[in-house]
């Protein structure tokens, strides 16, 4: 199977070129366009988290360093609550050298408090 790199429709493998765009065919399936999926090389997703504390540490902490976000919901394929924080490019290793030490300091048990009475 071809498809036509610029109008995406598919072709037979006997034909060359794109009767339509006058291109060269490339080899394999037509890309599914699904824009909010389509990987962006300008941004990156740095880190996921389907509970509800996390997202919200994560979101602090993008805040404090002054890194703009923003949050990929569910959708198409994915069948679970998973939020998926996306940042540019740019931010991705400060934004992965913050959020490392996220599952280090979140404690699965409260941490200590004042003894009670
Ligand atoms: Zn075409």
């Amino acid at each position: 199977m071809k498809h036509c790199p610029e109008c995406n429709v598919e072709y037979m493998d006997t034909a060359t070129r794109c009767s339509d765009c006058d291109v060269e065919l490339t080899l394999g399936p037509p890309i599914p366009e699904i824009p909010e999926e389509h990987p962006d090389p300008g941004v990156e997703t740095v880190y996921t988290a389907e509970d509800p504390v996390l997202v919200a540490r994560v979101e602090s902490l993008l805040e404090e360093a002054g890194i703009e976000y923003f949050i990929k919901r569910p959708g198409g394929y994915i069948t679970f609550p998973l939020l998926g924080f996306v940042v540019a490019a740019k931010d991705a290793p400060t934004a992965r050298e913050l959020l490392a030490h996220l599952d280090d300091a979140l404690p699965d048990e409260p941490p200590e408090e004042e003894p009670g009475p």
